[in-house]
């Protein structure tokens, strides 16, 4: 990898990797393992309890005052992303440079070119410069394990915004999944209320304890109660926020997820529909014709670079599809001015006026409304324009929220099978895991 990126491998690479090394040596005070129980399904799926090793950051706000020091940067804003992809539950931060970007270059449809290495040259937004604060092996999302996992972290001690997909939001937020009938992290619509589009009271960190409690104590009397009863409140919030904070302050919507859930929903839907009604394969082929995806799709996920293509190629689509499906095409191709406008680390243009065409447009198509649609139509205005509000800058989702998630797996696991890896229950694994976690966060200080 870094033999790529540098293209002169002789004259840099080991000055390079010495230098990752120092600076691992430098972090490695600042984090540990601890020895924690989480709930895991057996062979036959029967939850059990066991315990795990976890590397976690010591003290999460010195270790922000260090990377600033590092970076000489004089006024930080702190981004975490929680993520549980490749086989690791993870939390990244992000130690960005508060000042306004300042060149139209963050598109996250454009084409970008392949970013230099080394140094000052990586934008603080991007995956090269991402730590990882917090890591345990195997750990499936659910309540308990997430309150241990954030109980470790001690990330009360800071003020950052936090990304993570929805199935998480909605566990840090103490709320039943996204899929019951008040599935959203941000509001309290209702599923029925978002297929029409009617907003929902916003939630607050202090209606979500107020009804927890209620709900609990309606089961503690032996009530016969569900959680939707408490528009889906059922447990206690795992982020410290203060009560009067909405959801929406503490949890911005994950451009990430947004993208592949939006671009999935509407590319599937068209897949299936086309499918079943005239038996062809048609969207399938165009892809695979524009190189977009190489293998069957149906079955499989799209990445997050894929959907951009997909985005880009959008026009091409509906131009190749039938009369009765080119609205496909179209929906597509809205949604990714919608991100051009906004899912970057700047606005671009009038992002409301793109959302509501994007909207509108939606309309015209036979589809429900998934949770993620509902966040582009109505969360992610109201974020865009509070933190203009707030700061008076014209920031995306980009600046606060993390769309390299993927990529953390992807290198982190480079890095644990490039000599670090070995079974859990071996005496060196979390020596093993420290060592890496500590030389990843060195080659991205
Ligand atoms: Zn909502």
């Amino acid at each position: 990898m870094l033999r790529q990126a540098t293209g002169n491998r002789l004259a840099i690479q080991p000055g390079l990797e010495k230098a990752i090394a120092e600076r691992g040596r430098r972090l490695a005070p600042f984090f540990e393992t601890r020895r924690r129980t989480f709930k895991v399904r057996d062979e036959k799926g029967k939850m059990e309890t066991v315990e795990k090793d976890i590397v976690v950051v010591k003290d999460p706000k010195e270790f922000v005052n260090y990377v600033k020091e590092e970076r000489g940067k004089e006024s930080v804003r702190v981004k975490v992303g929680i993520d549980g992809g490749g086989g690791f539950l993870k939390a990244c931060m992000g130690v960005i440079s508060d000042e306004v970007p300042r060149s139209p270059t963050s598109s996250p449809v454009a084409k970008k070119p392949p970013a230099p290495i080394g140094g000052e040259r990586f934008k603080d937004t991007g995956v090269k410069k991402l730590m990882i604060v917090g890591i345990g092996q195997g750990i499936p999302e659910n309540h308990e394990n997430m309150r241990t996992f954030m109980t470790e972290l001690q990330l009360g001690s800071l003020s950052f915004c936090l990304a993570t997909d929805l199935k998480l939001s909605n566990i840090l937020a103490g709320l039943m999944s996204h899929a019951s009938s008040y599935p959203c992290t941000w509001c309290q619509a209702s599923k029925s209320d978002i297929q029409q589009d009617i907003p929902g009271c916003l939630r607050t960190f202090g209606s979500i304890r107020e009804l927890a409690r209620q709900y609990k104590k309606a089961l503690a009397e032996g009530k016969r109660v569900g959680g939707q009863q408490f528009f889906g409140c059922v447990e206690m919030p795992l982020l410290e926020n203060p009560d009067e904070d909405e959801v929406l302050d503490a949890i911005a919507p994950p451009e990430l997820h947004l993208l592949l859930g939006v671009v999935a929903k509407l590319f599937d839907e068209l897949t299936d529909r086309m499918q079943k009604e005239l038996g062809s394969t048609a969207p399938a082929d165009w892809a695979r014709h524009q190189n977009i995806m190489r293998e069957h799709y149906r079955g499989g996920t799209l990445e997050g670079n894929q959907c951009r293509q997909l985005l880009r190629k959008s026009l091409d689509l509906a131009r190749n599809l039938p009369d009765k499906f080119k609205a496909f095409g179209i929906v597509l191709h809205r949604f990714s001015e919608v991100v051009t406008s906004c899912f970057g680390t700047e606005v671009v243009g009038n992002p409301e006026e793109k959302i509501n065409d994007f909207k509108q447009a939606y309309f015209s198509l036979p589809v429900s409304i998934t949770p993620k649609v509902h966040c582009v139509f109505d969360h992610v205005p109201q974020w865009l324009h509070r933190q203009q509000a707030r700061s008076g800058r014209k920031v995306g989702l980009g600046f606060a929220t993390e769309q390299a998630s993927e990529a953390v797996h992807r290198d982190f696991k480079q890095k644990w099978e490039g000599g670090f890896k070995i079974g859990e229950t071996r005496d060196q694994y979390k020596e093993r895991l420290l060592r890496c976690v500590v030389r990843y966060n060195g080659g991205h200080l």
